[in-house]
């Protein structure tokens, strides 16, 4: 990591030393702005990635706010197989995700045309079109909204972690020691609370762009509407004879990467593991007859336990301010 550090910190000098563009002073689409109903999806070209962790650093400090602050000794699990997840103390991993770290990015070597390529490659959640994380959480904690965010609500969250089961990415990641379950069944429900990107969901209802596209010096990343950047996606995939993913994986996701290269050579080279995604084909796994008989199941549970969860936090915060008087 240390490496990686030291990489990121050259990488930022030089971009200094050469007078690269402000990227606040990229124009924020208007459809950003009345993003309240219109679908959006982002466009991720990889051969413009520099591997600089700039946007690595904004979203840590603009969601900084949104990260766990856990309650410490954690209360004892029973069954003791529902594991402790601590990232408090290793807040500054970046080559995972982690409740703390939402995007990093992923390195591969590829051949493109006979000649070896290292591409850079910004990785959090897809925001998928059917999400699984949200269609299939039993606490109607993850939801989707109209503008195709998919958020998890860290208020209602129990940390069971179903979310990252179904994830074919499993992109959320769990802090234990926050949330509900401490006020509920500390030592038999839950153990924390799933996070993930959320697009930057409350800069986007302002009008302003996710912090991510908003601090990338290069303008590898682009917000709006999806029939938009994937008619984008195309023509630079057909101006370089590239490759897309994302526009179909998982039945369709808001987060369209293009490359030179073919994704399953990527794929191959790239690391993966607990909080490093791959890039594999994926099928629609909502469409799926089990998953879909689950979610018909689990709709009205779900809404009767988030209103149950709504109607307790609620209770809770104004137990809060009345002791505060
Ligand atoms: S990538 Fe995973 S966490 Fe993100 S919306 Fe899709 S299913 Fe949910
Ligand atoms: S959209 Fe926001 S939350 Fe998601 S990776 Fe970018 S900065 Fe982080
Ligand atoms: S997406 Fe932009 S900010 Fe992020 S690593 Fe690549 S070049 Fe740097």
């Amino acid at each position: 990591m240390d490496g990686k550090i030291s990489r990121r910190s050259f990488i930022k000098g030089s971009l200094a030393a050469a007078g690269a563009v402000a990227a606040s002073s990229l124009a924020i689409p208007e459809a950003v702005k009345a993003s309240s109903v219109e679908e959006l999806a982002t466009l991720i070209d990889i051969r413009k990635c520099i591997g600089c962790e700039a946007c690595v650093e904004a979203c840590q400090e603009v969601n900084a706010p949104k990260f766990p602050e856990p309650k410490k000794p954690f209360p004892k699990m029973y069954p003791s197989r529902v594991k402790v997840s601590d990232w408090s103390d290793k807040r500054d991993v970046m080559d995972r995700l982690t409740p703390y770290n939402w995007l990093y990015i992923q390195e591969a070597t590829v051949k493109v045309n006979g000649k070896e390529e290292a591409y850079t490659i910004p990785r959090r959640c897809m925001h998928c079109q059917n999400p699984p994380c949200a269609d299939l959480c039993p606490w109607g904690a993850a939801f989707k909204l109209k503008n195709g965010i998919t958020r998890i609500n860290a208020d209602y969250c129990l940390g069971g972690s179903k979310c990252k089961t179904v994830c074919p990415w499993h992109i959320p990641q769990r802090q234990t020691g926050v949330g509900l379950y401490l006020d509920l069944l500390p030592s038999f429900a839950g153990n924390g609370v799933m996070y993930k990107c959320d697009r930057c969901y409350n800069r986007i209802a302002e009008g302003q762009l996710p912090a991510c596209i908003d601090a990338c010096p290069e303008n590898v990343q682009k917000i709006g509407p999806r029939d938009e950047i994937l008619k984008e996606a195309h023509a630079i995939q057909k101006e370089i004879g590239g490759y897309i993913y994302g526009e179909k994986e998982n039945g369709g996701t808001n987060t369209i990467y293009v490359s030179p290269a073919p994704f399953e050579d990527l794929n191959k080279s790239l690391e993966t593991g607990p909080g490093q995604p791959d890039m594999r084909p994926v099928k629609d796994s909502m469409a799926q007859a089990d998953n879909l008989a689950k979610a018909m199941v689990i709709a009205p549970i779900a809404g009767l336990a988030a209103a149950a969860a709504r109607f307790f936090v609620g209770a809770k915060k104004s137990m809060g301010s009345e002791e505060n008087k």
